[in-house]
């Protein structure tokens, strides 16, 4: 396990933005073509509600942004910095800035209604890789 501090340039969002709810089959029976909600040969429900990560997420990552998730919040955007717990932070370090509008606008593209600029910017937080 590595504990480390990072720094990431974008939003936070809630956690569960994340992800999203479908309907999937509750079994694997073929269904004859009858309106019904219970499965006739095993009695299951013929849909169930699955949670699933959304489209783009995928290993820390959504659409190519970095993402971290922290209690009940994900920060997504691009990653700035990294420092491992008792590393130095290499005495001195500089970064240009990315086009910030460009980032701005990648990011409302992928977050449509979770984007929020009041929280648009640096966020630095303490991670554990387990
Ligand atoms: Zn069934």
């Amino acid at each position: 396990m590595s504990k480390a501090t990072i720094t990431l340039l974008g939003v936070r969002i809630d956690k569960d933005d994340l992800y999203v709810k479908i309907n999937v089959r509750g079994c694997d029976h073929a269904l004859p073509d009858i309106e019904a909600f219970f499965c006739p040969i095993c009695g299951k429900p013929i849909l169930v509600e699955k949670v699933v990560p959304r489209e783009g997420y995928e290993h820390g990552e959504l659409f190519g942004f970095f993402v971290v998730t922290y209690f009940s919040y994900a920060y997504v955007g691009m990653l700035i910095n990294r420092i491992e717990y008792g590393q130095l932070t290499g005495g001195y370090q500089f970064k240009h800035l990315p086009d910030l509008d460009a980032l701005r606008g990648r990011l409302k593209e992928v977050l449509g209604d979770k984007y929020f600029e009041v929280v648009f910017g640096f966020h630095s937080l303490d991670v554990k890789d387990t």
